[in-house]
């Protein structure tokens, strides 16, 4: 298991949902980080990847039990 965001190795007390994982540097960095720094950019980014591959997931798997949209 390897954080989502900076690809490092996770420790004890890294955040897990949807399956991935963010160490807690990365989690802590995140908290302090402000829309003005440039490294907001590749957060939300990393973050917006994983919303679409979740939202479609979801999707496909409605479509799967035969629901319409
Ligand atoms: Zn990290």
């Amino acid at each position: 298991m390897e954080c989502l965001v900076c690809r490092g190795g996770i420790g004890d007390s890294a955040l897990e949902f949807w399956g991935v994982t963010i160490c807690q540097r990365c989690q802590d960095r995140l908290m302090d980080l402000t829309v003005d720094q440039p490294e907001y950019e590749s957060y939300l980014s990393a973050m917006r990847d994983l919303w679409q591959k979740r939202f479609q997931a979801a999707r496909d798997r409605r479509l799967k039990d035969g629901d319409s949209l």
